[in-house]
């Protein structure tokens, strides 16, 4: 009767996979290189709301809800305890797709001591405990249009809730995208970190130079702004 009682109160999550790596871009805490036990949500909104996925999707394998396996609460967090570590990313697809039961497993989470990021995509909105809560960091893309998605506008009003211990992660196909990262900055002039964030292989060295050239000289970025690689794709790790 416990039994029938827990599985008809506890959050249901579907998840795709858990893996112990390093985080391999920025994390809103010590940064790329600090190991962190992974959490991979399945689903992402994108579609459904905008028309398309990312052109430049990684993880195109999460993209469906149906994907992976449905678990409970408390089978995720042994599956956390059995980590190891006292970090954890929770990542996907999107992992707010699942609002309601993602809100708690990070709640619970913070509350036993861990220090969760969560990588989210910058069209849903966070929820208010998460932006009060310190063991907490959010990463959220601004996705620019070079991604084939447009939603620019409601990621504004997403990101405009960020701390400056959050981190606002605009992904580059090409130097000219940061012509509109600039302009977000100059017009919202956002609390969160900002990054950009190249997408890994795509630019030529000498692109590479001209971007690093264009982040010191823009007004608007100057100071304000810092590279992120996926280091983790740089290693050959997951
Ligand atoms: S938001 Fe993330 S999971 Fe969804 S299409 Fe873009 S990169 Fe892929």
């Amino acid at each position: 009767m416990a039994e029938d009682i827990k599985d008809w109160y506890e959050p249901k999550l579907q998840v795709v996979e858990f893996f112990r790596s390093i985080d391999g871009e920025v994390n809103g805490f010590a940064g790329p290189g600090q190991p962190s036990f992974f959490i991979r949500l399945a689903g992402c909104n994108l579609k459904r709301e905008f028309g398309s996925f990312c052109g430049y999707c990684d993880t195109a394998g999460a993209q469906d809800e149906n994907t992976g396996r449905t678990m409970g609460l408390s089978e995720i967090v042994t599956h956390a305890e059995r980590g190891g570590l006292q970090k954890i990313t929770v990542t996907g697809g999107e992992p707010l797709y699942q609002f309601e039961e993602v809100r708690t497993l990070v709640n619970t989470l913070a509350q036993l001591g861990y220090l969760v990021t969560v990588e989210t995509n910058g069209t849903v909105g966070i929820p208010r405990e998460w932006l009060e809560n310190d063991r907490v960091r959010i990463i959220a893309d601004y996705k620019l249009r070079s991604s084939g998605v447009d939603c620019r506008s409601l990621t504004e009003r997403v990101l405009e809730s960020l701390r400056p211990c959050d981190v606002t992660k605009f992904i580059l196909m090409h130097p000219n995208d940061l012509f509109e990262v600039a302009f977000y900055i100059y017009d919202h002039n956002p609390k969160a970190q900002l990054y950009v964030s190249p997408v890994s292989g795509k630019l030529l060295p000498e692109e590479l130079e001209l971007l690093i050239e264009s982040i010191a000289s823009i007004p608007a970025l100057k100071n304000r702004v810092s590279l992120n690689f996926q280091l983790h794709k740089l290693l050959g790790i997951k």
